[in-house]
């Protein structure tokens, strides 16, 4: 173990936690909208951020001309990185036993 990877989640405290990024995408005719989430998340809330971000371009990241072709190469990446940290072992809080 490094300290880098006994780094908390930033979102809950739990450990082990990975260093990665999420991104949703809102697309708006000619513009795009980019929601980053980044940080260090353990398994539960990098699952939960990456559904957010796809449920986010599933929904909204189509209504631009660059969404169709950005909203495929966001879900593809977000699944990618989602699989990364649902690798990772059960969360550990601290505070709490079982
Ligand atoms: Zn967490």
């Amino acid at each position: 173990m490094t300290a880098a990877d006994s780094h908390p989640c930033d979102f809950c405290g739990a450990t082990p936690a990975i260093k990665t990024f999420f991104v949703g995408l809102t697309g708006m005719v000619l513009l795009r909208k980019l929601q980053t989430t980044r940080g260090y998340f353990c398994r539960d809330c990098g699952d939960a951020a990456a559904r957010k971000a796809n449920s986010i371009t599933a929904r909204r990241g189509w209504w631009s001309i660059s969404g169709w072709a950005g909203a495929p190469v966001y879900l593809m990446a977000n699944s990618i990185r989602a699989g990364k940290v649902r690798k990772l072992p059960e969360p550990v809080r601290p505070g709490r036993t079982g």
